[in-house]
């Protein structure tokens, strides 16, 4: 795609081929990570962009002001793991000037937020998601490689503390490493007033991170959290595909003891899916993702993105945008990750901004 497929620069949101309302950016801060995920990181590692290639603070606020005008609403702080990059909170403050921004979020896997947590709360990060993907401390470094859980789960007590409008844990359901205890995950984020979310494994990586065996659908995720208490069953918050933010698909777990066996008290045992593979939601899809180097992803799946930096540069915001729209215009009306090696994407989620 280019510049010249641009759909020009007429004012008002952004509207893809499919009616998506686009109002939702990624924006990955950097491609750098402190941990491997085997899911995510293949063995023999990915490409890293060159660091005279990452866009600056400055650069960053240039581009999301631009998709601000154009209705962008949201943005997520992604990466890479995003709190690696110096002095995020600075990044922070430059966005919160934008107008029109309502929500900055951010995703990490919480390992630096004991430190950090407070200074990005202070710097106007409203909500944060934070990957779990075990509450065993030695399968937690198994399925990160290197993480250490102690620290990560300090870092959910920090983001508590420092009163974020939202916390949510983000778990990639891994059939053998980690399914037999999405219940206790549940559990322990519902003790804490934090939602749980399960992810199904996606193939990107050119499915080099990718075990067909281990991957877990939306469906076994429910059937494993209902199975963990005895007497519940799984109701869907909505009959049909989220509204809001996201792609989740928000549930909730009825019946058996209502919560009280030794939570003190009832509660709301609400968690989320992420099914990108067996109950994808292609349809509502809002959203686009800023790699590290300025380019636009309009979808996950391909590794086709549109320049932004050279535009920023060169046309300044007008340019911008006509880029931006052009993106738009060729954004695809769905993923193909049920054809894995037939047009799943090369990159790894850590290279797009996850
Ligand atoms: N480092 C940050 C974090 O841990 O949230 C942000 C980037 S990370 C790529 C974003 C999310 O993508 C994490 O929840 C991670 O578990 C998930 N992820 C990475 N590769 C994935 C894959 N192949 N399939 C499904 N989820 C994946």
């Amino acid at each position: 795609m280019s510049a010249e497929a641009a759909v020009g620069f007429e004012p008002g949101p952004l509207i893809d081929p499919q009616a998506r309302v686009i109002d939702y950016l990624r924006v990955s801060v950097t491609d750098r990570c402190n941990y491997g995920c085997v899911y995510c990181i293949p063995d023999d590692g990915v490409a890293q962009a060159d660091r005279a290639d990452v866009l600056s603070f400055e650069e960053i606020a240039a581009l999301v002001r631009v998709f601000a005008s154009l209705g962008v609403r949201r943005v997520r702080l992604t990466g890479g793991e995003p709190t690696v990059r110096r002095d995020l909170p600075a990044l922070v403050r430059l966005l919160r000037a934008i107008p029109g921004l309502d929500d900055i979020a951010l995703s990490t896997n919480g390992h630096l937020l004991p430190q950090l947590a407070a200074p990005l709360r202070a710097a106007g990060v409203d909500r944060v998601n934070i990957s779990v993907d075990s509450l065993d401390a030695e399968r937690f470094r198994r399925i990160t490689r290197r993480g250490d859980l102690h620290r990560v789960l300090a870092g959910v007590e920090a983001a508590r503390a420092a009163g974020f409008s939202s916390i949510k844990l983000n778990t990639v359901a891994i059939r053998g490493a980690n399914d037999d205890e999405l219940d206790r995950i549940c559990a322990w984020a519902w003790e804490r007033g934090v939602v749980p979310r399960f992810i199904e494994e996606m193939p990107m990586a050119d499915g080099r991170a990718y075990q067909p065996a281990t991957h877990l659908s939306a469906a076994a995720i429910r059937d494993r959290i209902a199975a963990g208490s005895p007497g519940t069953h799984v109701v869907a918050e909505q009959p049909d595909r989220a509204q809001g933010a996201g792609p989740a698909r928000y549930f909730r777990l009825e019946g058996g003891d209502g919560g009280n066996g030794g939570n003190g008290g009832m509660q709301v045992r609400r968690f989320g899916i992420i099914s990108p593979m067996t109950e994808h939601f292609c349809t509502t899809c809002n959203r686009l993702r800023l790699s590290t180097s300025g380019a636009l992803h309009a979808c996950l799946a391909y590794d086709d993105a549109v320049d932004l930096r050279g535009p920023l540069h060169a046309g300044g915001p007008d340019a911008v945008a006509a880029a931006i729209r052009g993106a738009i215009a060729g954004k695809r009306p769905g993923h193909t990750f049920q054809l894995i090696g037939l047009g799943g994407p090369r990159k790894a989620m850590v290279q797009i901004g996850g």
